[in-house]
């Protein structure tokens, strides 16, 4: 604080004068000399105070007058002071390893003068869309084409969470091919995120071709809704994540899969989205047998969350899902819920609420 630094024993009552040491003390100089009995020493803000000094008395307290203060109000003990190790004790952990970095964690690292700070690596990512019918982003399709929209969600998803991704193109669905993704796999990568071809069709090569390179299956196939054909390998460090083709599928298992294992790789202890509570808007239909993810959008309302499901069509429906903020998760043979009903979100998105209104551009 600008001001004077005082010995509270010197101000017994408003209005007091003090003798007003000669020189001023900024930020940055050498800690001055104790303040002797009847003497008040101008310091600035971030200036070293004299060691016995009790209060420091803002200048706009204060009337200066021919090498005298006059302090017009009583300090209590201790104003306007910091005392070293007052915020944080010695021996205080400052950040725990499994933290993502913030900018004030950053802050408290610096603070503490640790240079260089001991990080994991960030997670490696290629991504590779599979799929006869797939063409570039910049193609027109022909009829029975469609555009690659997985390979470009996902690249961004990943860089959202700081990961760097690389896209590898598409890879069509030929044997040769696809063995030849997995056997590369692990050079310049430490997890391999795929988009379709892990279903039951004749042309879901990946799950097979992935053991013929040696990956050993973890789990392919989860009883859930979108996203049940995915599957998830690994070959030593290498990592493999087959997520099902449907654009609301892959964006879902992203969210469920890639998340928590980029995540874990680069050490994050609470990888995945962060789940809140909400209150459904309208209600919602029985589940089956399997776990369900409904896209839907939540905000807070006079003081509440609350979460509205969106009208998808279903897994390929990226025009509903693209407005989604949220996840309802909805348990295996849950009953039909109706409006009010508290359920579980997954948060996947910042903002998102109120629906932006449609532009014609
Ligand atoms: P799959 O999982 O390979 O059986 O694909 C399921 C559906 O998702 C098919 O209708 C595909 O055409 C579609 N699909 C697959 N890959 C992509 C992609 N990269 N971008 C957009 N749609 C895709
Ligand atoms: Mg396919």
């Amino acid at each position: 604080m600008d001001g004077y630094a005082v010995l509270l024993s010197d101000v017994p009552r408003p209005g007091v004068w003090l003798a007003e040491r000669a020189s001023t003390v900024g930020a940055g100089d050498a800690p001055p000399e104790p303040i002797a009995p009847g003497e008040a020493v101008r310091v600035m803000t971030g200036a070293p105070l004299p060691p016995n000094a009790t209060a420091v008395v803002p200048v706009e307290q204060c009337r200066r007058e021919g090498g005298r203060v006059r302090l017009e109000t009583v300090p209590t003990a201790g104003a306007h002071l910091r005392r070293q190790g007052e915020s944080i004790a010695a021996g205080t952990v400052l950040l725990s390893i499994g933290r993502r970095l913030a900018g004030t964690d950053i802050a408290l690292a610096a603070m503490a003068g640790t240079d260089p700070a001991p990080v994991f690596r960030r997670p490696r990512i290629t991504i590779a869309a599979t799929g006869n019918e797939i063409v570039p982003v910049s193609a027109r399709p022909a009829p029975g084409q469609l555009r690659d929209s997985n390979g470009p969600m996902l690249a961004a998803l990943c860089r959202e969470r700081g990961w760097p991704a690389k896209l590898a193109g598409r890879v069509a669905d030929e044997p040769g091919r696809v063995e030849r993704l997995f056997a590369d796999a692990g050079r310049e990568e430490d997890l391999l995120l795929t988009s379709g071809g892990v279903s039951a069709g004749d042309f879901d090569l990946l799950p097979r071709a992935a053991e013929k390179a040696g990956f050993e299956t973890v789990f392919h196939g989860v009883s859930m809704r979108p996203g049940k054909p995915v599957a998830f390998a690994r070959r030593g460090g290498t990592l493999w994540l087959g997520l099902p083709g449907n654009p609301v599928s892959a964006a879902v298992c992203f969210q469920l899969f890639a998340r928590e294992v980029a995540g874990r790789l680069e050490g994050d202890a609470r990888p995945g989205a962060p789940l809140i509570t909400a209150r459904l808007t309208r209600g919602l239909k029985a589940a089956g047998p399997r776990e369900i993810y409904r896209d839907a959008l939540w905000e807070t309302a006079g003081g509440e969350c609350r979460v509205e499901p969106l009208s998808s069509l279903g897994s390929h429906d990226l025009g509903a899902f693209a407005k989604a903020n949220a996840l309802i998760r909805i348990p295996p043979g849950s009953p039909a819920l109706e409006a009010g009903a508290i359920v579980e979100c997954l948060v996947i998105r910042e903002g998102g609420w109120p629906p932006e209104p449609d532009r014609a551009t």
